[in-house]
């Protein structure tokens, strides 16, 4: 069985090396948030499933041979047929501004039917589900997928792991707010940006972090982490509230690092480690995708995660 179920859109990603209106030439890779957790998950040594849906294209054949090469299991994943799979390019505009340009509306990825997810689910009831708010920001046919996936999760007693990952670019506040919302009751484990928290609490909320926090815990939610990007992450349970710094790094590339930074969470959490054990691993897993290039790639392998903090000229033989 998989230990842990997640699907989302994942999209052929082009990374240029300067202003796009420019040309010149482009790295071709994938990236999507849950597919990025998967592989970091792969990497560490867990069983995961990714079921999203992508075009019957050679993009979405590229989808699925990269995350099969990584080890992530796509026999639940779906094509489409009558829609191409999603494109974003990566525009280095500055060494410390990129743009991100999406080609992704109507996708296959946001027409994921709820149907293909409930049955990629069944085949293999998960002890862990992962989704990220820009599922249901996709459309209709997303959002409903994410529901049902939802329900089963709590008629199957999996567990259910949350990011907010809130992109403006793809819904209003207001709409995301009522989707968190409805949503609290059937999470276990929320990971969201300090900024995030107020997504998921009623308007009238309180802006103290530690208070909202305590409010999420109050709603039946188990565990709540905040990431603070470069100064770390905090987790708040019913026990009480840690926090970890990040791991000091030479930071060039800090896309991914949320993602990172949750498979590593989770990763713990599947091998029985406490709070600070779990977020000792996403520090650190976090910290490798900001000190490597692309979503994903720099994802530590489980003899790896000691890699980080070896002295500058480390050679390893
Ligand atoms: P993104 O959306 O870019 O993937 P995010 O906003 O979801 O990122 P962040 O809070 O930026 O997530 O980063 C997640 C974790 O990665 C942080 O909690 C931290 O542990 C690690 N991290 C982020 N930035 C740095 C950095 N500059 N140096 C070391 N670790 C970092």
């Amino acid at each position: 069985t998989s230990t842990v179920f997640t699907f989302g859109e994942t999209m052929m990603a082009l990374r240029g090396s300067g202003a796009l209106k420019l040309g010149g030439s482009m790295d071709v890779s994938v990236a999507g948030a849950e597919s990025n957790v998967a592989i970091g998950l792969a990497r560490l040594g867990h069983p995961v499933r990714w079921a999203g849906a992508v075009g019957a294209d050679e993009a979405g054949e590229l989808v699925l041979r990269t995350l099969r090469a990584e080890g992530v299991d796509v026999g639940g994943a779906s094509r489409d047929a009558e829609a191409p799979t999603g494109l974003i390019l990566f525009e280095p505009r500055l060494p410390e501004v990129t743009r991100v340009h999406y080609y992704r509306a109507g996708s296959a990825g946001s027409r994921i039917k709820a149907c293909a997810v409930e049955r990629a689910f069944l085949a293999k009831p998960p002890r862990l589900l992962h989704l990220t708010g820009i599922t249901p920001a996709l459309g209709p046919s997303a959002l409903c997928a994410a529901r049902r996936a939802l329900r089963l999760a709590r008629e199957h007693s999996t567990l259910v792991c949350l990011d907010v990952n809130f992109r403006s670019r793809l819904w209003s506040y207001e709409d995301a707010a009522a989707v968190m919302r409805e949503w609290m009751p059937y999470v276990d484990l929320l990971i969201a940006s300090d900024d995030e928290l107020p997504l998921c609490l009623p308007d009238d909320a309180p802006r103290d972090l530690a208070q909202q926090a305590k409010l999420l815990l109050g709603l039946g939610v188990g565990e709540v982490v905040v990431k603070l990007g470069a100064d770390g992450a905090t987790v708040h349970t019913a026990e009480g509230s840690l926090h970890a710094p990040a791991r000091p790094v030479n930071a060039v590339d800090a896309v991914g690092a949320g993602d990172a930074f949750v498979s590593g969470y989770l990763s713990a959490l599947l091998d029985g480690e406490d709070a600070a054990g779990r977020l000792d691993r996403a520090v650190t897993t976090g910290a490798f995708a900001v000190a490597s290039h692309g979503d994903w790639e720099g994802a530590p392998t489980r003899t790896e995660l000691s890699l980080l903090g070896a002295a500058p000229g480390t050679v390893v033989r």
